[in-house]
């Protein structure tokens, strides 16, 4: 792009060593972090990124699912600088907040209310209080192995591994931070994602203690497996039978259908957390559902069983954005995207025939992952990958960034609605030379 000078830049290799000045291993999130060095972005525009060396490549990244228009798409920059210049944030409420609940609430059968608040970290720890503050219960129960941000309950077991997950009977609860405190474990329970027998067993020895049982629709930590239609439906019996909440993250999942990927389910969650797309490309999180228990968040209530402020929460720029991003995404353009993914995934599982590299692959709507075996996994277990493997897919997304495209590091591929065949064709022949690339890794 000709209007943009990004002048003359120092090396990735010169920022990364000021950078280690100043940051903790120079970065300040930890999917940023690349060996040798991170990669640094000058600006991106649509489907495209621009490093500071000025070479461009297509962005099947997307902030980790959180850009489902791209980079800079001229309505949202419209609605976010609209709402710059007559202010960023401000200590009395606003019609941008009320819009965006409108709209969410009108948009997802199970909203009857909304909180807004900064991240989907935030938005889990806040639906997992609301769930508490509901039932008088303390314990959550989550799946093996999924990411739900990083409150400290919500991230236990996020990345057990084969030396210390235990029995899958009753996976051990492996706290991810050093010092964690004993008593955050003993206040999760842990089952096995997709697992309907074992789950419902295990869940039945805590019966009484479980205010929620957390669970994303199709996590990505799980390999993107989407929960099957009978693990949902087990879950939503067990908790209308023990007088526990069934929540939901979507995150990411959100993106999957019009409503959510709970469209897909018979059953509905009681509540569900928000976060990436609804924030229009701004720092976001919600957390909605039932009014029954969304009242216990309303300060006119007394006594307020969940108080809950946070200075940026709602904030308009998010809001403004947020508002003009989902009224894009209408179920014209979920459809499109859908059907585009769809594509690219016979595309990339058509280029691995060809290079004769064995892969399967899962996911849904505009996300799918690459998995590096025949079978498709259908556990935390099966899914999870091994040293020789992870070493694969690290060669595989070097070697696509060469070639002018960045997938997600866990060799998942995330599109936005600015993508056309154009974008696919460019995926499908670099990941052909990746596949040919990683081949003889294989053996
Ligand atoms: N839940 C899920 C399913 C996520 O994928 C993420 C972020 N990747 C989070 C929660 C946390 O969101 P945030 O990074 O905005 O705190």
């Amino acid at each position: 792009m000709s209007d943009r000078n990004i002048g003359a830049v120092r090396s990735e290799e010169e920022l990364y060593r000021e950078a280690c000045r100043y940051l903790p291993g120079g970065i300040s999130r930890n999917i940023v972090f690349h060996k040798p060095h991170p990669y640094y972005a000058a600006y991106a525009s649509g489907a495209y990124i621009t490093d500071i060396y000025g070479n461009s490549r297509v962005d099947f990244a997307n902030n980790m699912a959180s850009l489902i228009h791209g980079h800079a798409h001229p309505v949202l920059v419209k609605a976010a600088c609209e709402q710059i210049a007559r202010g960023t944030a401000y200590t009395i409420g606003t019609q941008a907040e009320i819009k965006l609940a409108q709209h969410l609430c009108e948009r997802v059968p199970s909203f009857d209310k909304i909180r807004f608040v900064n991240s989907g970290t935030e938005a889990v720890m806040a639906m997992i209080k609301a769930a508490r503050a509901f039932t008088g219960r303390p314990k959550i129960a989550k799946a093996e192995g999924a990411y739900h941000g990083s409150y400290d309950f919500a991230e236990v077991s996020q990345a057990s591994g084969p030396s210390n997950w235990g029995d899958l009977d009753d996976p051990a609860r492996v706290p991810l931070v050093y010092g964690t405190p004993q008593g955050v474990l003993d206040n999760v329970v842990v089952f096995p994602f997709n697992d309907v027998e074992r789950t419902l067993a295990i869940l039945d020895r805590q019966a009484e203690e479980i205010a929620c049982v957390l669970i994303d629709p199709m996590p990505h930590r799980i390999g993107f497996l989407p929960a099957s239609e009978r693990f949902i439906t087990a879950l939503h019996v067990w908790t209308r039978r023990n007088g526990a909440l069934l929540v939901f993250d979507e995150v990411i999942s959100f993106r999957l259908e019009y409503a959510g990927a709970q469209a897909r389910y018979a059953v509905t969650p009681d509540l569900t957390a928000l976060g990436k797309i609804i924030g229009g490309g701004f720092p976001v999180g919600a957390f909605a559902g039932r009014d029954e228990i969304m009242e216990n968040l309303d300060p006119r209530k007394s006594p307020l069983k969940f108080p809950l402020s946070g200075t940026f929460s709602a904030n308009p720029v998010t809001m403004s954005t947020g508002l003009a991003a989902m009224e894009l995404y209408d179920p014209e353009a979920v459809a499109r995207l859908n059907a585009l993914t769809s594509k690219a995934i016979q595309q990339v599982a058509e280029a691995a025939r060809v290079a004769e590299v064995p892969i399967s692959i899962t996911g849904g709507g505009s996300i799918f992952k690459i998995h590096f075996r025949n079978e498709t996994p259908v556990s935390y277990r099966q899914a999870y990958e091994d040293e020789k493997i992870k070493n694969i897919i690290a060669a595989y997304i070097d070697h696509l960034y060469h070639k002018g495209v960045i997938i997600v590091y866990s060799c998942s591929c995330i599109l936005s609605t600015v993508m056309t065949q154009k974008e696919i064709d460019i995926l499908a022949e670099a990941a052909l030379s990746g596949f040919r690339h990683v081949r003889p890794m294989l053996d």
